[in-house]
């Protein structure tokens, strides 16, 4: 059974000339002409690689990315209708692990699609570790030394987080985006409440210390602390 490909692309004739030669190379394809359908088709369904137009009705491409890295790690190649270094950087930026530039050669497409395949899918629900605590997040559990440790949903999106993300020291900002997803207005203070739980349920209760503050910047979590 060849991977499985969702096309998200609102030129629908484009759409079924990808098919087209996507099921020629053996790959199975679902096609969604709409942002917010391929959304819910992402969230939905089981793919292994996602082609993402940027202009799209219903909800741009961009946003799409966005709101599907919250809960998954799908690797995402963009479709860009110009090249536009902007559309790039912000659709790197927001998770998007490759991008081609329309009008593209299908052959080009078809390289970039082995590469990310290849690239991304051993790397699928691999379990995070920082020392002697280790996450899974295909189980959503949580152990240190062996022991679980039993975190609400919210502390175990933060910790994956920032386990994902380890060395980078994190604003409350971006804390607040990717993991409670969505534009906070006024007090941020909420990243530090959710912290104080887990180093209550992780550090006081391990005697280790895994979440580090950066005044007046945000969090970061460091290897072999
Ligand atoms: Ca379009």
């Amino acid at each position: 059974m060849g991977a499985r490909i969702l096309i998200i692309e609102d030129e629908e004739k484009f759409a079924r000339f990808i098919e087209m030669e996507l099921n020629y190379e053996g790959y199975e394809v679902t096609k969604a002409f709409d942002g917010r359908i391929g959304l819910a088709a992402a969230e939905n369904g089981e793919f292994d690689l996602i082609l993402l137009d940027i202009m799209l009705p219903g909800l741009n491409g961009m946003e799409v990315l966005r709101r599907l890295r919250r809960t998954k790690s799908v690797p995402v190649i963009m479709l860009t209708a110009r090249d536009s270094i902007v559309d790039k950087v912000s659709g790197l930026d927001s998770g998007a692990d490759d991008y081609i530039t329309k009008p593209f050669a299908i052959e080009e497409l078809l390289a970039r699609i082995r590469t990310a395949l290849r690239k991304t899918s051993p790397q699928e629900n691999a379990i995070l570790s920082i020392g002697e605590l280790e996450l899974d997040p295909g189980r959503r559990t949580v152990t240190v030394r062996g022991t679980a440790v039993d975190l609400t949903k919210r502390e175990f999106d933060l910790l994956e987080y920032l386990m994902a993300n380890k060395g980078m020291v994190l604003s409350r900002d971006t804390l607040l985006e990717n993991v409670w997803g969505f534009d906070f207005e006024g007090e941020t203070n909420v990243v530090d409440v959710y912290v104080r739980f887990l180093r209550g349920k992780i550090d006081e209760v391990f005697g280790i210390k895994v979440i580090s503050t950066v005044r007046g910047v945000g969090y970061v979590i460091r290897d072999g602390e």
